[in-house]
Protein backbone atom coordinates (compact mmCIF):
# COMPACT_ATOMS: atom_id res chain seq x y z
CA UNK A 1 0.00 0.00 0.00
CA UNK A 2 3.12 2.51 1.33
CA UNK A 3 4.50 1.89 -2.49
CA UNK A 4 1.61 2.57 -4.13
CA UNK A 5 0.92 5.61 -2.70
CA UNK A 6 4.27 6.98 -3.02
CA UNK A 7 4.13 6.26 -6.86
CA UNK A 8 1.10 8.15 -7.12
CA UNK A 9 0.43 10.83 -10.08
CA UNK A 10 1.18 14.42 -8.69
CA UNK A 11 -1.41 15.57 -6.22
CA UNK A 12 -3.72 17.80 -7.03
CA UNK A 13 -2.77 20.38 -3.82
CA UNK A 14 -2.35 19.92 -0.29
CA UNK A 15 -5.62 21.30 1.81
CA UNK A 16 -5.55 21.67 5.30
CA UNK A 17 -9.35 20.67 7.68
CA UNK A 18 -9.50 21.52 10.95
CA UNK A 19 -12.58 19.77 12.83
CA UNK A 20 -13.59 21.45 15.82
CA UNK A 21 -14.38 19.93 19.47
CA UNK A 22 -17.91 18.95 18.71
CA UNK A 23 -17.04 17.41 15.29
CA UNK A 24 -15.28 14.78 16.86
CA UNK A 25 -17.66 14.83 20.21
CA UNK A 26 -17.63 11.14 20.53
CA UNK A 27 -16.22 7.60 18.95
CA UNK A 28 -19.26 8.04 15.85
CA UNK A 29 -17.99 11.67 15.01
CA UNK A 30 -14.56 10.41 14.90
CA UNK A 31 -15.55 7.71 13.10
CA UNK A 32 -17.73 10.18 10.87
CA UNK A 33 -15.25 12.33 10.09
CA UNK A 34 -12.33 9.87 9.28
CA UNK A 35 -15.69 9.08 6.32
CA UNK A 36 -15.14 12.73 5.57
CA UNK A 37 -11.52 12.31 5.42
CA UNK A 38 -11.26 9.17 3.61
CA UNK A 39 -13.55 11.13 0.53
CA UNK A 40 -11.75 13.69 0.41
CA UNK A 41 -8.94 12.00 -0.39
CA UNK A 42 -10.22 9.91 -2.95
CA UNK A 43 -10.95 13.23 -4.95
CA UNK A 44 -7.14 13.32 -5.11
CA UNK A 45 -6.15 15.78 -2.38
CA UNK A 46 -2.92 15.70 -0.07
CA UNK A 47 -4.82 16.29 3.37
CA UNK A 48 -3.59 17.45 6.81
CA UNK A 49 -6.11 17.76 9.39
CA UNK A 50 -6.12 19.50 12.40
CA UNK A 51 -8.76 18.33 15.62
CA UNK A 52 -9.56 19.69 18.98
CA UNK A 53 -10.11 17.73 21.94
CA UNK A 54 -13.23 16.22 21.82
CA UNK A 55 -16.60 17.90 22.94
CA UNK A 56 -15.97 19.70 26.43
CA UNK A 57 -12.63 17.63 27.16
CA UNK A 58 -10.90 21.48 27.53
CA UNK A 59 -13.33 22.96 29.65
CA UNK A 60 -13.50 19.33 31.97
CA UNK A 61 -9.63 19.09 32.29
CA UNK A 62 -9.48 22.94 33.30
CA UNK A 63 -12.04 21.98 36.97
CA UNK A 64 -10.38 19.05 37.34
CA UNK A 65 -7.34 21.69 37.89
CA UNK A 66 -9.32 23.90 39.47
CA UNK A 67 -10.20 20.76 41.49
CA UNK A 68 -6.60 19.49 42.44
CA UNK A 69 -5.26 23.10 43.24
CA UNK A 70 -6.33 26.52 44.18
CA UNK A 71 -4.01 28.41 41.64
CA UNK A 72 -2.37 25.78 39.45
CA UNK A 73 0.20 26.60 37.66
CA UNK A 74 0.04 27.89 34.26
CA UNK A 75 3.04 25.59 33.01
CA UNK A 76 0.96 22.29 34.16
CA UNK A 77 -2.06 23.75 32.68
CA UNK A 78 -0.75 23.07 29.59
CA UNK A 79 0.47 19.83 30.05
CA UNK A 80 -2.30 18.97 30.92
CA UNK A 81 -4.83 20.37 28.45
CA UNK A 82 -2.77 19.67 25.54
CA UNK A 83 -3.40 15.92 25.82
CA UNK A 84 -7.34 16.94 25.30
CA UNK A 85 -6.40 17.22 21.14
CA UNK A 86 -3.42 14.54 21.53
CA UNK A 87 -5.94 12.09 22.29
CA UNK A 88 -8.47 13.24 19.56
CA UNK A 89 -5.53 13.08 16.70
CA UNK A 90 -4.72 9.42 18.29
CA UNK A 91 -8.31 8.02 18.08
CA UNK A 92 -8.78 9.99 13.99
CA UNK A 93 -5.79 8.25 13.16
CA UNK A 94 -7.08 4.74 14.46
CA UNK A 95 -10.35 5.23 12.77
CA UNK A 96 -8.53 5.95 9.41
CA UNK A 97 -6.36 2.94 9.53
CA UNK A 98 -9.56 1.01 10.15
CA UNK A 99 -10.75 2.23 7.03
CA UNK A 100 -7.32 0.95 4.96
CA UNK A 101 -6.09 5.27 5.06
CA UNK A 102 -2.67 5.03 5.86
CA UNK A 103 -2.58 7.88 8.26
CA UNK A 104 -0.39 9.70 11.30
CA UNK A 105 -1.14 11.77 13.87
CA UNK A 106 1.63 14.04 15.89
CA UNK A 107 1.18 16.29 18.47
CA UNK A 108 2.20 19.71 17.84
CA UNK A 109 5.52 19.56 18.99
CA UNK A 110 6.02 16.36 16.99
CA UNK A 111 4.45 18.49 14.11
CA UNK A 112 7.35 20.91 14.36
CA UNK A 113 5.00 23.50 15.81
CA UNK A 114 7.06 26.05 17.54
CA UNK A 115 5.45 28.50 20.08
CA UNK A 116 6.26 31.55 22.26
CA UNK A 117 4.59 33.54 24.73
CA UNK A 118 2.75 33.13 27.92
CA UNK A 119 1.40 29.66 28.81
CA UNK A 120 -1.97 29.46 27.89
CA UNK A 121 -2.02 31.90 25.42
CA UNK A 122 1.27 31.22 23.13
CA UNK A 123 1.42 32.38 19.92
CA UNK A 124 3.27 30.47 17.18
CA UNK A 125 6.47 31.36 16.41
CA UNK A 126 7.77 29.11 13.95
CA UNK A 127 6.40 25.87 11.81
CA UNK A 128 9.17 23.10 10.48
CA UNK A 129 6.72 21.42 8.26
CA UNK A 130 9.74 18.99 7.40
CA UNK A 131 8.10 15.65 8.90
CA UNK A 132 4.71 16.58 7.62
CA UNK A 133 6.16 16.95 4.15
CA UNK A 134 8.28 14.01 4.21
CA UNK A 135 4.89 12.07 5.60
CA UNK A 136 2.57 13.60 2.94
CA UNK A 137 5.05 12.41 0.40
CA UNK A 138 4.54 8.92 2.00
CA UNK A 139 1.36 8.95 0.85
CA UNK A 140 -0.44 9.63 4.47
CA UNK A 141 -2.80 11.60 6.11
CA UNK A 142 -1.22 13.78 8.77
CA UNK A 143 -3.17 14.21 11.70
CA UNK A 144 -1.79 17.49 13.74
CA UNK A 145 -2.89 17.91 17.42
CA UNK A 146 -4.62 21.92 17.41
CA UNK A 147 -4.03 24.44 19.81
CA UNK A 148 -0.34 23.87 21.13
CA UNK A 149 3.76 23.92 20.30
CA UNK A 150 6.75 23.75 21.94
CA UNK A 151 8.69 26.54 23.85
CA UNK A 152 11.97 27.17 23.98
CA UNK A 153 12.25 25.40 26.71
CA UNK A 154 10.81 22.19 25.20
CA UNK A 155 7.29 22.21 26.90
CA UNK A 156 3.88 22.23 25.48
CA UNK A 157 2.18 25.74 25.22
CA UNK A 158 -1.08 25.78 24.15
CA UNK A 159 -2.42 28.73 21.89
CA UNK A 160 -5.22 30.34 24.11
CA UNK A 161 -8.79 29.19 23.69
CA UNK A 162 -10.33 28.03 20.06
CA UNK A 163 -6.67 28.30 19.19
CA UNK A 164 -6.70 25.15 17.06
CA UNK A 165 -8.46 27.73 14.41
CA UNK A 166 -4.70 29.17 14.64
CA UNK A 167 -3.22 25.88 14.11
CA UNK A 168 -4.86 25.38 11.01
CA UNK A 169 -4.48 28.32 9.46
CA UNK A 170 -0.87 28.51 10.46
CA UNK A 171 -0.04 24.98 8.24
CA UNK A 172 -1.68 25.85 5.59
CA UNK A 173 0.61 29.14 5.31
CA UNK A 174 3.55 26.95 5.98
CA UNK A 175 2.56 24.14 3.73
CA UNK A 176 1.46 26.41 0.68
CA UNK A 177 -1.55 24.67 1.03
CA UNK A 178 -4.73 25.93 -1.34
CA UNK A 179 -7.35 26.18 1.50
CA UNK A 180 -7.89 25.97 5.06
CA UNK A 181 -11.52 24.90 5.95
CA UNK A 182 -12.60 24.93 8.91
CA UNK A 183 -15.18 22.16 10.06
CA UNK A 184 -17.59 23.14 12.86
CA UNK A 185 -20.91 22.92 14.38
CA UNK A 186 -22.57 25.63 12.13
CA UNK A 187 -22.51 25.89 8.08
CA UNK A 188 -20.41 28.91 8.26
CA UNK A 189 -20.35 32.41 9.59
CA UNK A 190 -23.95 33.97 10.35
CA UNK A 191 -24.80 37.87 10.68
CA UNK A 192 -24.95 36.91 14.17
CA UNK A 193 -24.70 34.28 16.19
CA UNK A 194 -27.80 31.70 15.00
CA UNK A 195 -27.91 30.33 18.18
CA UNK A 196 -29.42 33.70 20.01
CA UNK A 197 -30.75 34.68 16.40
CA UNK A 198 -32.78 32.76 14.87
CA UNK A 199 -33.06 34.43 11.23
CA UNK A 200 -29.36 35.39 11.25
CA UNK A 201 -28.65 34.72 7.75
CA UNK A 202 -25.74 32.59 6.57
CA UNK A 203 -22.62 35.56 4.59
CA UNK A 204 -21.61 33.45 1.50
CA UNK A 205 -18.01 35.16 1.35
CA UNK A 206 -16.79 37.99 3.72
CA UNK A 207 -13.77 40.00 3.51
CA UNK A 208 -10.32 39.06 5.98
CA UNK A 209 -11.06 42.37 7.16
CA UNK A 210 -14.51 41.79 8.15
CA UNK A 211 -13.96 38.71 9.86
CA UNK A 212 -11.27 39.44 12.09
CA UNK A 213 -13.05 41.94 13.66
CA UNK A 214 -16.42 39.97 14.15
CA UNK A 215 -13.48 37.25 15.68
CA UNK A 216 -11.73 39.82 17.55
CA UNK A 217 -15.23 41.47 18.92
CA UNK A 218 -16.01 37.22 19.97
CA UNK A 219 -18.13 35.93 16.71
CA UNK A 220 -16.19 32.61 18.36
CA UNK A 221 -16.70 30.52 15.15
CA UNK A 222 -13.48 31.53 14.45
CA UNK A 223 -10.13 32.31 16.10
CA UNK A 224 -9.17 35.69 15.43
CA UNK A 225 -5.51 35.07 15.38
CA UNK A 226 -6.45 32.37 12.76
CA UNK A 227 -7.99 34.94 10.59
CA UNK A 228 -5.42 37.64 10.68
CA UNK A 229 -2.87 34.52 9.70
CA UNK A 230 -5.12 33.93 6.87
CA UNK A 231 -4.86 37.77 5.71
CA UNK A 232 -1.16 37.74 6.06
CA UNK A 233 -0.25 34.88 4.22
CA UNK A 234 -3.47 34.57 1.58
CA UNK A 235 -5.02 31.35 2.83
CA UNK A 236 -8.72 31.28 2.03
CA UNK A 237 -10.88 30.13 4.56
CA UNK A 238 -13.84 27.75 4.18
CA UNK A 239 -16.05 27.12 7.32
CA UNK A 240 -18.22 24.56 6.71
CA UNK A 241 -20.76 22.29 8.79
CA UNK A 242 -19.26 18.57 9.87
CA UNK A 243 -22.92 17.68 9.89
CA UNK A 244 -24.33 19.27 6.19
CA UNK A 245 -22.48 18.57 3.68
CA UNK A 246 -24.44 20.41 1.43
CA UNK A 247 -24.29 23.76 2.71
CA UNK A 248 -21.64 26.11 0.91
CA UNK A 249 -20.41 27.66 3.82
CA UNK A 250 -18.71 30.74 4.02
CA UNK A 251 -15.31 31.64 2.15
CA UNK A 252 -12.57 34.15 4.44
CA UNK A 253 -11.15 35.97 1.70
CA UNK A 254 -9.70 39.14 0.13
CA UNK A 255 -9.54 40.87 -3.00
CA UNK A 256 -11.67 40.94 -5.81
CA UNK A 257 -13.99 37.82 -4.59
CA UNK A 258 -15.44 40.48 -2.14
CA UNK A 259 -17.60 42.70 -3.64
CA UNK A 260 -18.43 46.56 -2.75
CA UNK A 261 -16.68 46.16 -0.14
CA UNK A 262 -16.74 49.89 0.34
CA UNK A 263 -19.64 50.89 -1.53
CA UNK A 264 -22.30 48.36 0.28
CA UNK A 265 -24.28 49.98 2.62
CA UNK A 266 -25.20 47.44 5.62
CA UNK A 267 -23.19 46.27 7.84
CA UNK A 268 -21.82 42.22 8.35
CA UNK A 269 -22.71 41.29 11.90
CA UNK A 270 -23.48 42.07 15.11
CA UNK A 271 -21.41 40.33 17.73
CA UNK A 272 -21.65 39.76 21.11
CA UNK A 273 -18.70 38.73 23.74
CA UNK A 274 -19.79 37.69 27.60
CA UNK A 275 -16.17 38.03 28.84
CA UNK A 276 -15.91 41.42 29.70
CA UNK A 277 -15.02 43.05 33.38
CA UNK A 278 -14.55 46.60 33.78
CA UNK A 279 -12.46 48.05 36.06
CA UNK A 280 -12.31 51.61 36.89
CA UNK A 281 -9.99 54.13 38.58
CA UNK A 282 -11.55 57.09 40.27
CA UNK A 283 -10.65 60.45 41.09
CA UNK A 284 -7.01 59.27 40.12
CA UNK A 285 -4.22 62.42 39.26
CA UNK A 286 -3.98 63.06 35.90
CA UNK A 287 -1.48 64.71 33.52
CA UNK A 288 0.85 63.40 30.98
CA UNK A 289 1.85 60.23 31.70
CA UNK A 290 -1.15 59.09 33.63
CA UNK A 291 -2.11 56.74 31.20
CA UNK A 292 1.01 54.66 30.80
CA UNK A 293 1.67 54.81 34.49
CA UNK A 294 -2.08 52.87 34.75
CA UNK A 295 -1.53 50.33 31.36
CA UNK A 296 2.43 49.55 31.48
CA UNK A 297 2.11 47.44 34.68
CA UNK A 298 -0.66 45.78 32.73
CA UNK A 299 1.09 45.18 29.50
CA UNK A 300 3.98 43.72 31.58
CA UNK A 301 1.43 41.29 32.62
CA UNK A 302 -0.01 40.35 29.20
CA UNK A 303 -3.18 40.94 30.43
CA UNK A 304 -5.14 42.53 27.35
CA UNK A 305 -6.92 46.26 27.43
CA UNK A 306 -10.27 46.26 25.59
CA UNK A 307 -12.38 49.41 25.60
CA UNK A 308 -10.57 52.63 27.45
CA UNK A 309 -12.21 55.41 28.59
CA UNK A 310 -11.40 58.59 30.90
CA UNK A 311 -13.56 60.90 31.95
CA UNK A 312 -14.88 63.69 34.05
CA UNK A 313 -11.56 65.54 34.01
CA UNK A 314 -11.36 68.70 36.29
CA UNK A 315 -8.34 70.38 38.06
CA UNK A 316 -6.35 67.79 37.48
CA UNK A 317 -8.25 64.75 38.31
CA UNK A 318 -10.22 61.88 36.71
CA UNK A 319 -11.89 58.73 36.29
CA UNK A 320 -10.51 56.03 33.56
CA UNK A 321 -12.25 52.63 33.35
CA UNK A 322 -11.21 50.19 30.83
CA UNK A 323 -12.31 46.56 30.36
CA UNK A 324 -9.87 43.29 30.33
CA UNK A 325 -11.38 39.67 30.05
CA UNK A 326 -12.95 38.06 33.29
CA UNK A 327 -9.83 35.49 33.21
CA UNK A 328 -7.43 38.78 34.02
CA UNK A 329 -9.87 40.60 36.34
CA UNK A 330 -8.46 39.86 39.78
CA UNK A 331 -4.71 40.75 38.46
CA UNK A 332 -5.79 43.50 36.88
CA UNK A 333 -7.97 45.31 39.75
CA UNK A 334 -5.05 44.82 41.72
CA UNK A 335 -2.46 45.67 39.58
CA UNK A 336 -4.70 49.09 38.77
CA UNK A 337 -5.63 49.75 42.94
CA UNK A 338 -1.86 50.12 43.15
CA UNK A 339 -1.67 53.03 40.74
CA UNK A 340 -5.02 54.44 41.69
CA UNK A 341 -3.63 54.81 45.36
CA UNK A 342 -0.31 56.48 43.96
CA UNK A 343 -2.47 58.50 42.14
CA UNK A 344 -4.72 59.93 44.73
CA UNK A 345 -7.84 57.88 43.94
CA UNK A 346 -9.44 54.34 44.45
CA UNK A 347 -10.49 51.71 42.55
CA UNK A 348 -13.36 49.88 41.28
CA UNK A 349 -14.39 46.88 39.62
CA UNK A 350 -18.08 45.18 37.93
CA UNK A 351 -17.98 41.84 36.47
CA UNK A 352 -21.01 40.29 34.63
CA UNK A 353 -21.13 42.68 31.75
CA UNK A 354 -20.94 42.20 27.87
CA UNK A 355 -19.99 43.80 24.57
CA UNK A 356 -22.07 44.12 21.47
CA UNK A 357 -20.49 45.04 18.61
CA UNK A 358 -21.94 46.35 15.03
CA UNK A 359 -18.90 44.87 12.43
CA UNK A 360 -18.59 46.10 8.69
CA UNK A 361 -17.15 48.30 5.98
CA UNK A 362 -20.19 49.37 5.24
CA UNK A 363 -19.82 51.98 8.16
CA UNK A 364 -16.36 53.22 6.64
CA UNK A 365 -16.90 57.19 6.19
CA UNK A 366 -20.36 56.85 6.81
CA UNK A 367 -21.39 58.56 9.93
CA UNK A 368 -24.72 57.54 11.47
CA UNK A 369 -24.01 53.67 12.91
CA UNK A 370 -23.19 54.75 16.73
CA UNK A 371 -26.57 56.98 16.96
CA UNK A 372 -28.59 53.96 15.26
CA UNK A 373 -27.23 51.41 17.53
CA UNK A 374 -27.33 53.97 21.15
CA UNK A 375 -31.58 54.59 19.70
CA UNK A 376 -31.99 50.61 19.36
CA UNK A 377 -30.28 49.80 22.37
CA UNK A 378 -32.65 52.90 24.01
CA UNK A 379 -35.55 51.78 22.95
CA UNK A 380 -34.68 48.50 24.06
CA UNK A 381 -33.98 50.17 27.91
CA UNK A 382 -30.87 48.89 27.89
CA UNK A 383 -28.27 50.57 29.40
CA UNK A 384 -24.77 51.46 27.85
CA UNK A 385 -21.71 51.36 29.92
CA UNK A 386 -18.82 52.17 28.04
CA UNK A 387 -18.42 52.78 24.18
CA UNK A 388 -15.48 52.62 21.87
CA UNK A 389 -15.60 52.81 17.87
CA UNK A 390 -13.59 52.72 15.10
CA UNK A 391 -14.13 53.13 11.32
CA UNK A 392 -15.61 48.97 10.80
CA UNK A 393 -17.09 48.66 14.31
CA UNK A 394 -19.16 50.60 16.85
CA UNK A 395 -18.57 48.41 20.55
CA UNK A 396 -21.27 48.99 23.24
CA UNK A 397 -20.63 47.76 26.67
CA UNK A 398 -23.79 46.67 28.50
CA UNK A 399 -24.84 44.36 31.68
CA UNK A 400 -24.35 40.90 30.54
CA UNK A 401 -27.78 39.46 31.16
CA UNK A 402 -29.23 41.90 28.90
CA UNK A 403 -27.11 40.79 25.48
CA UNK A 404 -29.24 38.30 24.04
CA UNK A 405 -31.83 40.90 24.11
CA UNK A 406 -29.35 43.40 22.64
CA UNK A 407 -28.39 41.64 19.69
CA UNK A 408 -31.59 40.58 18.54
CA UNK A 409 -32.60 44.19 18.83
CA UNK A 410 -29.55 45.11 16.66
CA UNK A 411 -29.79 42.44 14.40
CA UNK A 412 -33.35 43.84 13.30
CA UNK A 413 -32.90 47.66 13.41
CA UNK A 414 -30.15 46.92 11.11
CA UNK A 415 -32.38 45.11 9.02
CA UNK A 416 -29.93 41.78 8.65
CA UNK A 417 -32.65 39.42 8.07
CA UNK A 418 -33.64 41.04 4.97
CA UNK A 419 -31.00 41.93 3.39
CA UNK A 420 -30.62 41.11 -0.29
CA UNK A 421 -26.69 41.88 -1.18
CA UNK A 422 -24.83 39.56 0.33
P1 LIG B 1 -15.54 24.48 17.20
O1 LIG B 1 -15.60 23.65 18.42
O2 LIG B 1 -15.89 23.73 15.95
O3 LIG B 1 -14.26 25.25 17.07
P2 LIG B 1 -16.88 26.83 18.22
O4 LIG B 1 -17.84 26.53 19.31
O5 LIG B 1 -15.56 27.38 18.59
O6 LIG B 1 -16.73 25.52 17.33
O7 LIG B 1 -17.54 27.84 17.17
C1 LIG B 1 -18.79 27.55 16.60
C2 LIG B 1 -19.88 28.32 17.36
O8 LIG B 1 -19.68 29.71 17.16
C3 LIG B 1 -21.28 28.08 16.86
O9 LIG B 1 -21.86 26.97 17.48
C4 LIG B 1 -22.00 29.39 17.19
O10 LIG B 1 -22.84 29.28 18.33
C5 LIG B 1 -20.87 30.36 17.53
N1 LIG B 1 -20.98 31.63 16.82
C6 LIG B 1 -20.87 32.86 17.42
N2 LIG B 1 -21.03 33.83 16.53
C7 LIG B 1 -21.25 33.24 15.32
C8 LIG B 1 -21.50 33.74 14.02
N3 LIG B 1 -21.55 35.06 13.75
N4 LIG B 1 -21.68 32.84 13.01
C9 LIG B 1 -21.64 31.51 13.25
N5 LIG B 1 -21.42 30.98 14.49
C10 LIG B 1 -21.22 31.83 15.52
N1 LIG C 1 -9.70 22.57 22.73
C1 LIG C 1 -9.36 23.98 22.76
C2 LIG C 1 -10.51 24.78 23.34
O1 LIG C 1 -11.53 24.21 23.69
C3 LIG C 1 -8.91 24.51 21.44
C4 LIG C 1 -9.95 24.51 20.34
O2 LIG C 1 -10.96 23.81 20.45
O3 LIG C 1 -9.74 25.19 19.32
O4 LIG C 1 -10.42 25.97 23.46
MG1 LIG D 1 -13.60 27.09 17.86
Amino acid sequence: MERRHRQRERPLGIVVQKYGGSSVATAEHIKAVAGKIQRARKAGLDLVVVASAMGKTTDRLLRLAGEVSSDPSPREIDQLLATGEEQSVALLAMALHDRGVPAVSLTGPQAGMRATGRYGSGVISEIRPGRIRRLLGEGRVVIVAGFQGMNALGDVMTLGRGGSDTTAVALAAALGADRCEIYTDVDGVYTADPRIVPGARRIPVISYAEMSEMAWRGAKVMHPRAVELGALYGVEIHVLSSFDEESPGTIITGGEKVEHLETRETVAGIVHDTDVARITLNGVRTGPGTLSKVFTPLAERGISVDVIVESGIKEGVADIAFTVSRADFAEARSAAGEVARALGGSVEGEEGLAKVSVVGTGMLNRPGYAARMFSALGSEGIPIRMVSTSEIQVTCVIPAERVQEAVRRLHRDFELEEREDV
